[in-house]
């Protein structure tokens, strides 16, 4: 059996068997949770981040988590909001079953997400929600060894959005 559930907090903090870190495609840190977490993680993210020559939109790279709770990092540059027409649903369901499945490959139990491109990226929270939640149930519903999975919410708005995406599930 499998749970997704939500919480209100900083996901730099939370003990996840890997967290998930809405990145660039550079992968060399950038601001909002990006910036969070290298910050938390310390310098050693930035090095290893350097040696993995960037990511495409949609796909993720893992390293380890260094000064984090987490084990591990996975990083995927979700999709720049471009007004709904070029593709941004599919690579923010991608970005989510990239890291879904890094995960299962490292036997990660447990995985934390950050709301994908909800931020700097612009993508409409009450759209990304349903995206999120449904491509998360879908994965584990087909089966993996990550049995719980959490979306760490910045904020009360964010979090009643991944509840009512929930709800409706
Ligand atoms: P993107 O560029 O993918 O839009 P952002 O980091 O700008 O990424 O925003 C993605 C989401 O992460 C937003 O909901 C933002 O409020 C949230 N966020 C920012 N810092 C943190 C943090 N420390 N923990 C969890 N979520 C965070």
């Amino acid at each position: 059996m499998w749970t997704i559930d939500t919480i209100l907090g900083d996901i730099t903090q939370f003990p996840a068997d890997a967290i998930v870190n809405a990145a660039n495609c550079s992968l060399l840190g950038g601001g909002g949770v990006d910036g969070a977490i290298h910050r938390a993680a310390g310098p050693e993210l930035l090095e290893e981040c350097r040696t993995l020559r960037g990511c495409e939109t949609g796909q993720a790279k893992l390293t380890k988590g260094y000064r984090l709770p987490a084990r591990y990092i996975l990083h995927t540059p979700g999709p720049i909001w471009r007004g709904g027409t070029a593709g941004e649903a599919e690579l923010l369901a991608s970005s989510y079953r990239s890291c879904m499945a890094l995960a299962a490959e490292h036997g990660c139990k447990s995985v934390a997400f950050p709301s994908i491109s909800t931020g700097v990226y612009r993508f409409p929270l009450e759209l990304a929600a349903p995206i999120a939640v449904q491509t998360v149930a879908q994965c584990l519903e087909a089966g993996s060894c990550v049995e719980r999975v959490t979306f760490v919410c910045f904020s009360p708005a964010v979090r009643k959005a991944y509840e009512q995406a929930l709800n409706r599930k």
